[in-house]
Parts: C-alpha cells; structure tokens; sequence
C-alpha cells in the first residue's frame, strides 16, 4: 500500500491538475492567444493550492509536444487548429501530468482516437500488467482508425519530484517486458497522427531544467540557476518564467545549457507536418487503477 500521506497528495495533486486543464480547455477558442492560456492555467493551479510541476505547454497541430509558449507569444489559435493542453501539478513533490486536445471547431476522429487509446490503457494499470500487452491495445486502436499512433513519444512512470521516471509505454508495439507493479505512478499518453508517426527535435527550447551548480561569472547566470533549483524546485520551466524575472534571457540560457548546468528541451514536432492528438491521465496502479486527473 501507498503511505496515506503519498496517496492524499497525488489525489490533492490530480484533482487540481485535472480542474486546471478542464478550465484551460474552456479558454481554447478561435483567435485565443497561446500565452493566455498558459498563464490562465497556472494562475488557477496556485489558486487552487497547487506548486507548478512543469511550464504548461500549448502545442498546435504538428507541434505534438514541449512548446511553452513565450512573453509577449503572438501565436493564435484558429478554429480548426488541434490544440494540445499539457499541464502538471505537484504537492511535496508528489506529481500529477494530465493532457487534453480540444479543437474549437468541432471533435473529430483523430482526438477521438487518441482519447479510446487512452481509455483502453486506464482499466490495464493493475500489477502484473504487461507493459507490451497496453502498447498493443493502443497500436490497435489506431490500427481501427487507420492512423499512427507516434512511435517516439510514450507514457512514463513518475516518481517525487521527477516527471519522467525510468519506466516507459510506448503506444507501439516492441518494447522489452516489463510488468506493472502495485503503487507505482504513471502518466499515460497516447499520441496519435494522420502522419508518419514519428517526431523530430524542432529547436530553439522554451523549456529548461536544472541539472547541476556551475561556477557563473555572471550575476543574472547565477540568479537564474539559483532559481531554476530552488523556485522551480529543479523540475522543468518555461522560458517564459525566466523572462518575466530576469529580462532577455537567450544568451545566459545558452551559457547555462553549454556548460551543462541546465538541459533544455526542443519542441517536438511530427515529421511529416501533420497534426497530432494527445490525451493524457495519471493513474496509480493498483487492483483497482486510481485516476488520479479525472
Ligand atoms: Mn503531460
Ligand atoms: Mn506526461
């Protein structure tokens, strides 16, 4: 059994994370700009009692994953744009990672498609589950609806203080066994595409992380260092964040990722230009899986 203090802070977390997203999901309408909504939503996740786990992202349509958008961000969303709403919420570190595609002119195959892969996963997360039998179903959903589900991008376990622990689902068939295990703690993401199903690094980052303590000559280096390990709690950070606190930060997050004190994380975007949905949940494995993000 999870220790209750563990437990009550992922439900306190996922409860949050998952209002936090619904709110977001409401504000995505045509000619909504993607900063507001960011900001929106991780204004809502402090009022709510919540720390920041990660920058929420707003990736738009071959863009699948790991934009934050930027200060002063001019991108638009337009009506028949796939907008993927990616937010996270920790207590004591205790993280919860949830996920949402909305389309304001209207639902359509590909989001229902990542939403039934998803579906079929959640009632799988019991111990003893085959990590390969959940990719299967979800690869077979596709298959259903004759899109790719993208090969390089996967569900991950989750542990304090840690967004992507060491175990990953992919939503493709071949990954080497591995089974479930009671209490263990997963964001589960299926990604899928009218494209080819693979994405590629598309630079420059909008999210940093802290990765270790550097001499810095420089005092805005030292003070963003300081901050991304302690204000951010060296989980990952919007851009954005260091620019509302520091200015123009471009060339100190260089030095920064250069001498290997911060890693930075490129946007990711389909190979082929074709859009992408992505729906995502945390849930707790046990004999009766907890979504904790509903
Ligand atoms: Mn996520
Ligand atoms: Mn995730």
């Amino acid at each position: 059994m999870m220790e209750p203090e563990a437990l009550e802070a992922y439900r306190k977390a996922g409860k949050i994370c998952g209002a936090a997203r619904d709110y977001g999901a409401g504000l995505i309408k045509d000619g909504a700009r993607a900063v507001d909504i960011a900001d929106a939503v991780e204004k809502r996740i402090l009022e709510l009692g919540g720390k920041l786990a990660f920058q929420t992202t707003v990736n738009i349509n071959d863009v699948a994953a790991h934009y934050a958008p930027l200060l002063d961000d001019t991108l638009t969303i337009k009506s028949t744009d796939y907008v993927k709403l990616d937010c996270g919420v920790h207590i004591d570190g205790w993280i919860a990672d949830t996920a949402i595609t909305i389309r304001p002119a209207g639902r359509d195959r590909l989001i229902e498609c990542s939403e039934k892969m998803l579906a079929i996963a959640l009632p799988m997360f019991r111990p003893g589950t085959v990590i390969e039998d959940m990719s299967a179903a979800m690869e077979d959903v596709a298959k259903e609806f004759k899109l790719k589900p993208v090969a390089n991008l996967t569900g991950h376990s989750l542990e304090r203080w840690t967004v992507h622990g060491g175990i990953v689902i992919p939503c493709i068939r071949g990954s080497a066994p591995k089974v479930l295990s009671e209490d263990e703690v997963y964001g589960i993401e299926p990604f899928v595409t009218t494209g080819k199903g693979m994405v590629k690094d598309s630079p420059p980052p909008t999210i940093f992380r802290w990765i270790a303590d550097r001499p810095q000559r420089d005092t805005t280096a030292r003070q963003l260092l300081f901050a991304a390990k302690n204000d951010w709690s060296h989980l990952p950070f919007a851009k954005r964040w260091a620019q509302e606190k520091f200015g123009n930060v471009d060339l100190v997050l260089n030095r920064l990722v250069k001498d290997g004190s911060l890693w930075a994380y490129n946007t990711l975007k389909e190979v082929s230009g074709k859009p992408v949905a992505q729906t995502e949940h945390t849930v707790i494995v046990g004999d009766k899986p907890v979504v904790i993000t509903r």
